[in-house]
C-alpha cells in the first residue's frame, strides 16, 4: 500500500462540516472535486495525474486477477467525463471511477500486465494550479506484483448504512421483510446498452418505487440494499438480507445484449441454480457477478459457501419459494410488461446466494433494444412494472398474512 500525503509540510486543515440541504441528510465534510485527469508516459513508465479543488488524503494499492491498480480516496466527487481516447495508455488499458460508499470515491485503472506503484503523492494548489494527485507506475514481474498486492490487501469497503441494521427483537414488528436489491451502483454503473442512461440509475428508481408502493400497504417491512448512487458488493446484499431475516429478495436489473446480438426484449426473472437453464442466463450471471471486480473488490479472501447438510436442506426449501415466487412474478408480469419469450430462468447468480432467503433476480428489460429502453425509462412503464410485482408478493404472502388484518391503506380490493 502506498499512502498519499499532501507534499508541503503544512498539516491539511480537516474540512469544515456542512448539513445538506434536506434536514435528514447526515452531514458529510465538504469534497473536493476532481476536475480532470489524464495519462503521461508509456510502457516503461505511466502517470496518471488528477486534478483537484485541494489536496486530499488517498491509498494506492494493487490486485490481481485481473491486473489492477486500486485509488481510495476520500471526500472527492468526480467533475469531469474523459473521452475514450483519454482511457488506454502505456502500462493503463482501461480506468474508470466513482462513488464506492458515502465520502468515499474510487477509480480502478485496469494494467496490461503485472505493474508496480513506484511513487503516489499529492501536490497541494500553488501559484493557480490545482491541486494534484501523481501515480506513477512502472513494469514489475508476477512474483514481486503478488507479493506487493498481498501485503497492500484493503480493508472490506465500510458495510451499507442503517438499512442493514435488523429491527430490535422487542420491535415487534412482526411483518414480512422484503428486501430490493436495485443492482450496481457508484463506481459499477452496470450497463448503458450504447444509450445515454445506466442500468444503475434505471433499477434504483424502479426499486424506490416499488418500496413506497409496498409500504403503503402497510403490510411488510422493506429493506433497500441502497438508496443512492453508491457501490454495495455482491456479497453485502446477501448480508443485507440475511442480517433482517428477509422472507423475500428481489434484484432489480436490466439486460444489454452486444452489438450485432440482435435485439432481444422483455422482462426475466431468475432463480439461483449450478447449471445455468441455457447458455445466454450463463453468460449473463458471469456478466453480473462481475460487478465486484469491476469496483475493485478484493476478491481474494472470499471464504467458500457454508456447507453442510442442513444448509442443503434450507436451500432446498428455500430453492422451492424462490421458484414458486418467480412463477407468480412471470405471470404478474404477463399481459402488464412485455416479458422474455423464455422469462424462467435460472443461472449462478452471486446475489442470489442467500440459502435461506427466497430470492430472484429480475431483467427488467434490454437497455439495448431501443423499443425496450423507451419502456425502462417511462413514468406509465414503472408503474405497471412495480403493481406487477407487487400483486406478485401479495400473492407469494397472502397465505402467511391470512387472519392478519393489517391492511391499513385503504379496503382490501
Ligand atoms: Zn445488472
Amino acid at each position: 500500500m502506498v499512502l498519499g500525503a499532501a507534499g508541503g509540510a503544512r498539516a491539511e486543515p480537516p474540512p469544515p462540516l456542512v448539513m445538506a440541504a434536506g434536514a435528514d441528510r447526515a452531514a458529510r465534510p465538504v469534497e473536493a472535486a476532481a476536475r480532470d485527469a489524464r495519462l503521461a508516459g508509456d510502457g516503461q513508465r505511466t502517470r496518471l495525474v488528477v486534478d483537484l479543488d485541494h489536496a486530499v488524503p488517498f491509498r494506492a494499492f494493487t490486485l490481481g486477477n485481473p491486473y489492477r491498480v486500486i485509488l481510495d480516496l476520500s471526500g472527492v466527487s468526480f467533475r469531469f467525463s474523459p473521452g475514450p481516447d483519454r482511457m488506454r495508455r502505456g502500462l493503463v488499458s482501461a480506468w474508470r471511477f466513482g462513488a464506492l460508499a458515502p465520502g468515499k470515491a474510487r477509480m480502478v485503472l485496469e494494467a496490461t500486465g503485472p505493474v508496480a506503484i513506484d511513487r503516489a503523492f499529492v501536490l497541494d494548489a500553488v501559484d493557480g494550479e490545482p491541486a494534484r494527485m501523481v501515480v506513477d507506475l512502472v513494469p514489475t514481474d508476477p512474483a514481486s506484483f503478488a507479493q506487493a498486492s498481498a501485503a497492500a490487501r484493503p480493508p472490506a469497503p465500510p458495510p451499507a448504512a442503517s438499512p442493514a441494521a435488523p429491527p430490535s427483537a422487542d420491535s415487534g414488528d412482526t411483518r414480512p421483510v422484503i428486501v430490493l436489491d436495485p443492482g450496481h451502483g457508484g463506481i459499477d454503473t452496470g450497463t448503458t446498452g450504447r444509450s445515454a442512461f445506466a442500468e444503475k440509475t434505471i433499477v434504483l428508481e424502479t426499486a424506490l418505487a416499488l418500496r413506497d408502493k409496498l409500504e403503503k400497504t402497510g403490510l411488510y417491512r422493506v429493506v433497500m440494499t441502497r438508496t443512492e448512487d453508491v457501490f454495495i458488493p455482491l456479497g453485502e446484499r446477501v448480508r443485507i438480507a440475511r442480517a433482517n431475516r428477509a422472507a423475500l429478495f428481489v434484484s432489480l436489473h436490466a439486460d444489454a445484449l452486444a452489438a450485432g446480438d440482435g435485439q432481444a426484449r422483455g422482462a426475466s426473472v431468475y432463480t439461483a441454480s449450478d447449471t445455468a437453464s441455457d447458455a445466454d442466463a450463463a453468460s449473463l450471471a458471469e456478466k453480473e457477478n462481475k460487478a465486484d471486480l469491476i469496483a475493485g473488490v478484493d476478491l481474494s479472501d472470499e471464504s467458500d459457501e457454508v456447507a453442510g447438510i442442513l444448509v442443503d436442506l434450507a436451500r432446498r426449501e428455500t430453492h422451492n419459494f424462490s421458484a414458486v415466487f418467480a412463477r407468480a412474478l412471470v405471470a404478474r408480469f404477463k399481459g402488464a410488461v412485455r416479458t422474455h419469450r423464455t422469462p424462467l430462468r435460472a443461472a449462478g447468480f452471486k446475489v442470489l446466494g442467500a440459502h435461506d432467503v427466497p430470492s430472484v433476480l429480475v431483467e427488467l428489460g434490454y437497455m439495448s433494444t431501443p423499443a425496450d429502453l423507451k419502456l425502462l425509462t417511462s413514468d406509465a412503464w414503472r408503474e405497471r412494472v412495480t403493481d406487477a410485482i407487487m400483486q406478485a408478493i401479495d400473492a407469494f404472502f397472502a397465505p402467511q398474512l391470512a387472519g392478519t388484518a393489517q391492511r391499513t391503506a385503504g379496503p382490501v380490493p
